[in-house]
């Protein structure tokens, strides 16, 4: 039986496996033959891997000494629309193919054989006797259906004998992996909401998209884009097609949920870092069966092998998150419109403040656009004013001018809330001896350690090094010298307890919560009234829906100007935009106030102007003048090792051997330190390239640097169109 796509059994067949071989090999199909995309297990040397049935075999290979595929796994082999997918973003990243692979299938677990696996869950049983590492484990197991052994041990920070004793003990199950199960039915046709006029025009309009398409879906925040496209998601539920909701942060997905299910009558899946390994594999497996049909999930969701994807959103599409920075490189707001492309699927990309490229393709008509104008029962964005920090009268190490004090008194007495934003973490950005001027850095790295005195130490946000809290300078030997400069969220937290000393003051910083689910059930009391001040970095600027919240106070509005970064002001601009968003969601109006020493600077005016049109129209300007994206391409070359002298004289070699480069009218920039110029110990260079939009920048590079052999100690990555450099 010759089915299209079906290669019968001794068929020659390429099967592409994660392992970097860099293309697919060709074996023999099976016995009972297999599927084109199946997902299979290959010997490779002494070794079983897995692999996916590629394509049919290009003859390069001796028929004699091919081996045949070993088993045919039990799951839906991968889509014809996804290989494409991986493989043209491969190309467009520069990504080999068995890394593109390794995006697809990073699921422990997956080709497990049935009953392979064990999973744990309370038995509601007295352990008799207790410790400090049962009383943990059982903690952890508390709303869990079921962890592995591995990851239940990992997350209670216990051995596995533990476990192990207390399934002895009767206190856990021990059970065979259940099989997985669909999630619950979402139903469309719930009643939603009744939508003001110009959110039902929003709405009609996505559900009218057929196919391909990309719509940018702007509205402030509370305009009501969530209702909006949540209509989109039922569309394309009612078609039997699936939908998946991009976030930028884990935390978003409580309130999110909730809204969901109340929408649909059930919980869609879940795709993030926090999800367990055995609710990852039966998300994975759903998704491909047919069994899931929403999903919600960070950047690397997009990757899941979905049977019939309608509808990609992607929430807050400026949001500097979707950009991969290590491994395979690559925007996923920029991936969601391409895989879209691939299964004919509409993307929908919200935001109260789009990213510049996204405004200029709804300018230039690429992109559908959508304007939610008024907030949802509000009638006007909150009113916001600078505080000239130059007039204030302030105390030395303080950072709340009077002005930002007296509002938020005001609102302690009206029972509202306050927020202070300060996108800094831990206690002080820099600890500096006063005694000889030096200041303490990590070791790995060229970066300053910041003090965390939550943590009693000194932490590098670069690589995550921490070391205690020196009392001698490491410099000059000086003792009782070092002093923490500036402040961080910690810090600000000890002014606002001394300025308010009866207010409850809650801090919100991602790392002062141990795990995603602490900071969730945080923001869950807050917006509940459990706080009366809350101090946030960048984490509060993303959709938490805080009802009592009325006034926003931004320490340092100046904080992201200070940057020599292409996208400074427009970050800047953004963030100020959606921490101001925050305040009067619900009935009672907010104010935000923005404390500047330059009231005047093009990007603060805008912000407080609400002229958001001119802003872009402005930056548009700016960026076409210099030729810089959207306008132009650019693309990051970097260097890393050990050393760094034989990485410019690498960086220098790929300079002068650049004529590839030139033959597309390119420029070459540097080499000069990347802007972390070490990380963990590895020293980086840089190398930029810029181009006209239409240049065909990737067969030059791959060309270009195929010139110049690297020592094993020097790793090249790439990175098209960087977000952030100099
Ligand atoms: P955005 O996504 O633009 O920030 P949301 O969709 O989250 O806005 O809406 C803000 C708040 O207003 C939410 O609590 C939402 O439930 C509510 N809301 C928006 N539109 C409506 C509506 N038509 N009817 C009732 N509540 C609404
Ligand atoms: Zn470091």
């Amino acid at each position: 039986m010759a089915e299209q796509g079906w290669y019968p059994a001794g068929g020659r067949i390429a099967v592409l496996t994660a392992k970097p071989i860099g293309r697919p090999l060709d074996y023999l199909a099976p016995e009972g033959g297999c599927a084109a995309g199946a997902f299979v297990e290959v010997p490779l040397g002494p070794r079983r891997v897995l692999g996916v049935v590629w394509g049919p075999g290009d003859g390069s290979f001796d028929a004699g000494r091919l081996r045949t595929v070993a088993r045919v796994l039990d799951v839906p082999p991968m889509r014809e629309e996804l290989q494409q997918f991986l493989l043209r973003m491969g190309a467009y990243t520069m990504t080999s193919l068995p890394a593109m692979l390794r995006l697809a299938t990073r699921t422990p677990g997956l080709f497990d054989a049935p009953g392979a696996r064990k999973v744990y869950r309370l038995a509601g049983r007295d352990p008799g006797r207790m410790t400090e590492a049962r009383e943990k484990v059982l903690e952890v197991l508390q709303g869990q259906d079921g962890l592995y052994l591995g990851e239940l041990a990992e997350m209670a920070g216990v051995t596995p004998q533990v476990v192990k004793g207390l399934v002895k003990a009767g206190a856990v199950l021990e059970l065979e992996e259940p099989r997985d199960l669909p999630f619950p039915r979402l139903d469309p046709d719930r009643p939603g909401k009744a939508l003001s006029d110009d959110q039902a025009a929003a709405a009609a309009a996505l559900r009218a998209g057929e196919g391909f398409g990309v719509t940018l879906l702007k509205g402030v925040t509370g305009s009501g884009k969530t209702e909006v496209y949540l209509e989109a998601v039922a569309e394309c539920l009612r078609r039997g097609r699936q939908a998946l909701v991009l976030l930028p942060e884990i935390a978003l997905t409580t309130e999110f949920l909730a809204r969901v299910e109340a929408r649909f009558g059930a919980r869609p899946g879940e795709w993030h870092s926090g999800a367990t390994q055995s609710e990852r594999r039966r998300l994975w497996k759903m998704v491909a069966e047919g069994g899931a049909q929403m999903v919600i999930g960070a950047r690397s969701a997009l990757f899941l092998p979905f049977r019939d994807l309608g509808l990609i959103v992607v929430d807050e599409e400026h949001d500097s998150s979707y950009k991969q920075e290590e491994g395979v490189i690559y925007n996923a707001r920029d991936m969601a419109v391409l895989r879209a492309s691939f299964c004919a699927a509409q993307v929908v990309l919200a935001s109260a403040t789009p990213s510049l490229e996204t405004w200029v393709n709804a300018e230039s008509g690429k992109y559908a656009r959508l304007e939610l104008k008024a907030r949802f029962g509000v009638s006007d964005l909150p009113e916001m004013r600078a505080i000239d920090m130059r007039e204030e009268r302030i105390e030395p190490v303080h950072w709340i001018s009077p002005t930002l004090v007296g509002a938020v008194q005001g609102r302690l007495m009206a029972g509202e809330q306050a927020m202070l934003f300060l996108n800094r973490r831990g206690y002080a950005p820099v600890t500096i001896c006063r005694a000889c001027g030096h200041q303490i850095g990590c070791d790995h790295c060229d970066a300053r350690m910041v003090e965390h005195r939550f943590q009693n130490r000194l932490v590098c946000h670069q690589c995550g090094e921490t070391k205690p809290i020196p009392t001698v300078c490491p410099a000059c030997g000086v003792e009782g010298k070092l002093a923490p400069v500036g402040p961080g969220v910690e810090r600000l937290a000890e002014e606002v307890k001394e300025r308010f000393p009866g207010a409850r003051v809650s801090v919100l910083s991602s790392d002062l919560f141990g795990s995603a689910r602490a900071l969730k059930e945080a923001i869950v009391d807050i917006a509940g009234g459990g706080a009366d001040i809350i101090i946030g970095t960048q984490i509060v600027a993303k959709g938490h829906n805080f009802p009592r919240l009325t006034l926003v106070g931004v320490i340092d509005a100046d904080l992201g100007l200070q940057g020599s970064d292409l996208r400074a002001a427009e970050r800047t601009f953004q963030l100020m935009r959606q921490v101001a968003g925050r305040a009067g969601r619900a009935e009672r109006p907010g104010v935000a106030l923005l404390q500047t020493f330059q009231p005047e600077h093009p990007v603060i005016r805008a912000i407080l102007g609400g002229d958001e049109e001119a802003f872009w129209r402005a930056e548009a300007e700016a960026r076409r003048a210099a030729g810089v994206p959207p306008f132009g391409r650019m693309a990051g070359i970097i260097l890393s090792g050990p050393e760094v002298a034989p990485l410019f004289e690498i960086g220098n070699e790929l300079a002068r051997r650049a004529q590839p480069l030139a033959k597309v009218g390119a420029q070459l920039f540097g080499p000069a330190p990347a802007p972390i110029a070490r990380v963990r110990g590895r020293h980086r260079v840089r190398l930029l390239i810029k181009a006209d939009k239409a240049a065909p920048l990737q067969p030059a590079i791959r060309a270009w640097v195929r010139r110049v052999k690297l020592p094993n100690s020097v790793r090249l990555a790439i990175d098209i169109d960087p977000q952030s450099f100099l």
